[in-house]
């Protein structure tokens, strides 16, 4: 057995009962423990000296016990043990509250090392609960001292005393699976020193090498996993081999507008992909409004032709009927059956079309969550495109694919990362990025207001309907809630109808209708039977309506920006200049800055990246939520270099060892294979 995996119980003074406490902290093992890294470091290095301490700050100091231990007791539930003790420039008391045995622990002239909060009590300097050593130990003063997450019961030291021990005595049975030549070439120091000093730190230069090889290992680690990932599937799978077709070009030359260059390249890279005989996974990121979709339809176009199905899926039922309109009206002249599921359908209506998609009479379905159903069963499955892929998990993914056997597989999304950040959240994909809009796009004129400039808002609306344009007004909310103090679109609603757009025709769409009315309302608003929709963030995803060509968000501020973003390209998207116009309520710093990036970028990976700059990467690149293992020490934001040379290196030895097969790789191999055991024991099935 490998002694890292010896369990902590077995480690010298822990018992079963702070057994049970480690685990709460999940700490079985040696390993774990060894891996278990300090979120703090308290500097006791510096002696203070007693005429200078000041109170309500924390000192370090050397001091002699001068008389014998008091008890004092002010109160029957109170006993206050004091030690008098001086230094060379003053004098000054240890203090414990209701701990009379400690006072047995002290001899008269005895040298202490005491470190602890300063209180001025009256004319006395007093040092309360303080952490002491006598002179020789080496433990806790006069070092930097590792601070733990702890739980409840816990004590940090106990844990810097279990560390040190199972430091002793396991540390070099670690394995340090880090080539040498890329030590060398980084400079990273061993895993011993690492570990030892991320733990124990000498000084802020051992801390930093010791930070620094660990960040690097993780994040290479993380990166080549990934990618061993994606070549073994690339590698072990048995693709499709989908045809040249030619009809395709008579498609292409049917649309009303020409490809953008970007739109080109990246269809090439998706047609080179689909006519090998390996699995296309492949995620096409571009910004809203670049032309994804027409992408994907040429995708469906060549997998049908190709005499296989082909399906996609779209996070909202609105989104799914707008691309099974734009799809049928595409590709049913060319024989190809097009069909829509959605949830909200009758069961009878269903069954139907389950029945014919199992089949085979479909070739192409479009829907929502529904089409990852058990009961839906395809006949010939070889391409599946998840639309939108940042509103659906990674296991959503898979699922859609695995309704085929080994089909293409093609993701969209149009929240833009920056490169290396995608490289992590979808290392497992290759990416392709349309970075191009399609000409003659007018730059959504964008304005930050706040609530006293309404009136000269809705001012704007009433002139642009009246030449003919349509608007959008978002709020975040349903209902009026009495902790936030955000605007309910039902009330909205109701009030802009009755008053200030009195003579217009409003409609209102949000989440708790049915899909059924969400289709009446949005079908209403295409067909212009609707000058002005009133919306909660339904609408953020996807929808297409050309003519409307204003966007006003209410509480801007309680948005992310790339979610503004995405909002904002509901607009723009025909010949008419069209307007964002963001209501911010709040005059925080942070939230101006945000307002001023709208303001001036229409560029949605540069938005992006700002924002992650104001904000850290947060929730929306939390790596649970895209199935990455947790990270223990690399933040994917902050050591972004780091991840940036990690990834460079992988790529290079990737290229050398595609599977990691020289032996100076071997326990690279091993460690991944344990981390991703299970991913990439799923591959060796195929
Ligand atoms: P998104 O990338 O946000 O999904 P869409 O695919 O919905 O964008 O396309 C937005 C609009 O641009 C649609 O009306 C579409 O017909 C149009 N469009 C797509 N490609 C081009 C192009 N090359 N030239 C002009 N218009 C285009
Ligand atoms: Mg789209």
């Amino acid at each position: 057995m490998n002694r890292l995996n010896t369990p902590i119980q077995f480690i010298k003074g822990v018992g079963p009962k702070r057994a049970k406490l480690l685990r709460k902290i999940n700490i079985e093992t040696v390993k774990d423990l060894l891996y278990y890294f300090p979120r703090a470091y308290d500097d006791r290095r510096k002696t203070d000296k007693i005429i200078n301490v000041r109170n309500g700050e924390k000192a370090n100091l050397k001091v002699i016990v001068v008389g014998s231990p008091s008890i004092v007791k002010p109160k029957k539930s109170l006993s206050i043990v004091k030690v008098p003790v001086r230094d060379e420039t003053g004098l000054a008391f240890l203090i414990w509250f209701n701990q009379e045995y400690i006072k047995k622990q002290f001899k008269i002239g005895e040298v202490l090392k005491v470190s602890g909060k300063v209180k001025r009590v009256f004319n006395e300097i007093q040092i309360q609960n303080p952490i002491f050593e006598r002179e020789g130990e080496n433990e806790k003063i006069g070092k930097i001292v590792p601070i733990y997450p702890l739980t409840k019961n816990l004590k940090n030291g106990d844990m810097v005393k279990l560390v040190r021990n199972v430091l002793d005595e396991y540390l070099y049975y670690i394995e340090d699976i880090m080539p040498e030549y890329i030590k060398e070439k980084y400079n990273l120091c061993s895993i011993y020193t690492a570990i030892s000093n991320i733990h124990f730190p000498k000084d802020r230069y051992s801390y930093i090498e010791a930070k620094r090889r660990l960040v690097f290992e993780e994040l290479f680690i993380l990166q080549l996993g990934l990618r061993l990932i994606r070549n073994k599937y690339v590698e072990n799978s048995q693709g499709i081999r989908f045809l040249q077709v030619n009809e395709i070009d008579e498609l292409i030359s049917s649309l009303p507008f020409e490809l953008t260059n970007a739109q080109k390249r990246v269809y090439k890279e998706i047609c080179l992909d689909m006519e090998s005989n390996r699995p296309m996974n492949r995620l096409v990121q571009g910004d809203v409004g670049s032309g994804k979709t027409i992408i994907a339809v040429l995708a469906m176009f060549k997998a049908v032709k190709s005499g296989y199905q082909a399906v996609m899926m779209a996070p909202t039922e609105i989104l799914a009927t707008q691309h099974y309109e734009n799809v049928s009206n595409l590709l049913e002249r060319f024989g190809i059956k097009v069909s829509l599921l959605v949830g909200s359908m009758s069961s009878k209506k269903k069954k139907e079309i389950l029945d014919k998609i199992r089949e085979g009479t479909i070739d192409i379905v479009i829907g929502t969550h529904a089409l990852i159903q058990k009961n839906v069963k395809f006949h010939k499955l070889g391409l599946a495109i998840t639309d939108e892929q940042h509103r659906f998990g990674v296991r959503q993914r898979a699922i859609l694919s695995q309704k085929g056997l080994n089909p293409d597989v093609l993701v969209m999304t149009a929240t833009p990362i920056p490169r290396t950040l995608a490289l992590i959240l979808y290392g497992d994909l290759d990416i392709s990025i349309i970075d191009e809009l399609p000409p003659g796009r007018k730059k959504v004129k964008t304005y930050v207001v706040n609530s006293s400039m309404k009136k000269r808002v809705y001012d704007f609306i009433k002139r642009e309907i009246n030449k003919g344009r349509q608007a959008y007004i978002v709020c975040p909310l349903i209902e009026e809630s009495d902790t936030l103090d955000l605007q309910s679109a039902i009330k909205l609603y109701e009030e802009l109808k009755n008053n200030i757009f009195k003579n217009l025709r409003l409609g209102l769409l949000h989440g708790k209708l049915s899909a059924t009315e969400k289709d009446v309302i949005m079908a209403k608003f295409k067909n212009r039977e609707i000058d002005i929709l009133v919306s909660t963030t339904v609408i953020e995803v996807g929808v297409n309506i050309p003519n409307a060509n204003i966007m006003v968000i209410e509480n801007a501020e309680r948005f992310g920006l790339s979610q503004l973003h995405q909002l904002r390209g509901r607009v723009g998207r025909g010949e008419h200049q069209s307007y964002c116009i963001l209501i911010n309520e709040s005059r925080s710093k942070i939230s101006i800055e945000r307002m001023k990036i709208m303001e001036k970028s229409n560029n949605g990976f540069e938005i992006s990246e700002k924002d992650l700059e104001i904000r850290g990467p947060g929730e929306f690149f939390g790596t649970k939520q895209h199935g990455l293992p947790d990270l223990k020490i690399a933040n994917l934001f902050t050591d972004i270099k780091m991840l940036k040379i990690a990834q460079k290196e992988v790529f290079q030895l990737l290229k050398e060892d595609p599977f990691l097969e020289l032996p100076k790789h071997s326990s690279l191999k091993q460690k991944i294979y344990e981390i991703f055991e299970e991913k990439l024991n799923d591959i060796s099935l195929n």
